[in-house]
């Protein structure tokens, strides 16, 4: 599901911009540049020229911004969550719990995890020709990393990344979705504020054509996004050799075994499948349940998909926001229209919510669906819950595995034992057994996915690795003027090595 253009417009300046919604509402509320390839040149000149400066700092100086930043994010929550909902239609606790609490423990996590995960690391050798030699491997910064973000999670997805990037020293330029350019732009005051020095945290606004410029000027990308754009940045990488790391789009299955605690089981499918309108990456996108707790786990979750308030209220009003991009409204119309047509029953909702403007889909329960619909093979994006009836859990398994993606996955079953027996057999990057996507939250759990959900991994040692450049180091200290194995060779010195490897690796018998 790749964002289609918006329409651009030219100022009065001639400059080129354009315009950004509240999609809860339909108003425009601001207009951004839409920079092109010359401005984001011009932005990776400024970065590189201050990134070994901020380098210099070390991980306490940036560490310190980093703090401070983090306390900013709590003293200014309500504002940002302001700006959150104006972009994205989604509701204040949604922004609350998963943007705020995310992006705060965020900046702490990386201020402090930042030198673990990247000290220095003494390696030892079992080869003959270095003993005696320091051997080392560091972690030094690539220098100029761009960072581009989709519009579902405006702080979480796109600092997610930026945050461990400046922690390891490099200067970072962010080109946040078209869609939700504002959270970016409110975040990069408040680091100006902490004392980040100037030029170190870019943010580039605009279209598509700005992403793939970016690319163009940096020494690594990390792309969150759809499946298909990932590709595009894939290929347009291996112009210029630039690394990648793609977060991309997933269709997480959860598998409701016979023994499961129903109840939880209903209340976490519905939770997690309509959490932010169904627009996470790792939300609960179709559920296959064992056919003895089957009716039971219907009923349950139809019950409780009918009480969901959707709507764009103050906090606790309202449990369902507006959809965030409104071409996704579309999809999941189509999806569900798909479904019906191949036998699918709506239990709950099924059509586009009735709101005074703005692009709604209403939370939406589906049965007797199968793998011929669209609702079960392709990522929906939206407050949709479709439920399978399997024979048994090698019929879950085998449903749950038969998917292009592979980023999360969930099992419930009051057998933790077995559950997570089952949960191994699942190709997914992640998988949660009686529970479901709160494994985002532990910064220092890797995340990434498998198949068409993604290369590399977000958070641990690796999300922030990746920022970096693996440099091997090899010290001689104290050493003969000639090694024995230098020139010039003589038939008895090789004669005497060879006798000498065979000594140390041919010696035992062997099967
Ligand atoms: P998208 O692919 O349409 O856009 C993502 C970003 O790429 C935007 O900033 C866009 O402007 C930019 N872009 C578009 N064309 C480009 C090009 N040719 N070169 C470079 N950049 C380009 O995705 P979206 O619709 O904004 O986001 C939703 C998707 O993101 C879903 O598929 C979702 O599953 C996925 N996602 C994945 C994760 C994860 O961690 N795996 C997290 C959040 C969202």
């Amino acid at each position: 599901m790749a964002a289609t253009e918006q329409p651009v417009q030219e100022t009065a300046s001639g400059k080129q911009e354009f315009a950004v919604e509240n999609p809860a509402t339909g108003e425009v509320i601001a207009h951004c540049p839409d920079l092109g390839a010359a401005d984001i040149a011009a932005m990776a000149r400024r970065g590189r020229e201050v990134q070994p400066a901020w380098d210099a700092l070390g991980f306490e100086g940036r560490g310190r911004i980093l703090r401070r930043m983090q306390k900013w994010v709590i003293d200014h929550q309500d504002e940002i969550i302001a700006v959150i909902r104006s972009e994205t239609g989604k509701t204040y606790e949604d922004a609350l719990i998963a943007e705020i609490s995310y992006g705060a423990a965020a900046f702490g996590f990386w201020a402090v995890n930042a030198p673990k995960y990247l000290a220095d690391e003494k390696v030892k050798s079992s080869a003959v020709l270095v003993k005696g030699k320091k051997l080392m491997l560091r972690h030094k910064p690539l220098g100029l990393i761009g960072v581009i973000g989709p519009w579902n999670y405006p702080l979480t997805n796109s600092f997610g990344d930026c945050i461990p990037a400046l922690a390891a020293g490099n200067s970072v330029i962010l080109k946040p979705s078209e869609i939700t350019p504002l959270t970016s732009l409110k975040l990069a005051e408040g680091l100006r504020e902490c004392g980040i020095p100037e030029g170190v945290f870019q943010v580039a606004t605009g279209l598509g054509a700005t992403g793939a410029a970016l690319v163009d000027q940096v020494d690594m990308i990390m792309f969150t996004g759809s499946t298909a754009t990932g590709k595009k940045v894939m290929q347009k990488a291996a112009e210029t050799l630039t690394p990648v790391s793609l977060e991309l789009g997933g269709k997480d299955p959860m598998i409701v075994l016979a023994d499961a605690d129903v109840d939880r089981a209903a209340n976490t499918a519905l939770y997690y499948g309509m959490f932010n309108g169904g627009q996470t990456c790792i939300s609960v996108e179709r559920v296959y349940v064992e056919a003895p707790v089957y009716d039971e786990f219907v009923a349950k979750v139809t019950d409780r998909a009918r009480a969901l308030r959707q709507g764009d209220g103050p906090s606790g009003s309202v449990d369902v926001g507006s959809m965030t991009f409104p071409p996704q409204v579309d999809i999941v119309e189509r999806h569900v229209e798909d479904a019906k047509a191949k036998g699918a029953k709506v239990l709950v909702g099924g059509a586009r919510g009735e709101h005074d403007g703005g692009y709604w889909y209403e939370p939406t329960v589906l049965v007797d669906v199968d793998h011929t619909m669209s609702a079960m093979m392709e990522e929906t994006f939206g407050p949709t819950l479709p439920i399978m009836k399997v024979r048994d859990e090698e019929e879950a398994i085998k449903m749950a595995n038969d998917s292009p993606y592979g980023l999360g996955a969930s099992v419930f079953g009051r057998d933790t034992r077995h559950a997570e027996a089952v949960a191994r057999r699942v190709e997914a990057g992640a998988v949660c057994v009686n529970d479901a996507l709160i494994n985002y939250s532990a910064l220092e759990l890797p995340m990434g996915g498998v198949k068409a959900s993604g290369i590399g991994s977000r958070h641990g040692a690796g999300g922030i690795r990746k920022f970096t450049q693996q440099q091997a180091l090899l010290v001689t200290r104290f050493a003969t003027k000639k090694d024995p194995h230098m020139y010039p060779y003589s038939a008895k010195m090789t004669a005497r090595l060879g006798k000498f490897f065979g000594f140390l690796y041919g010696r035992g018998k062997r099967d």
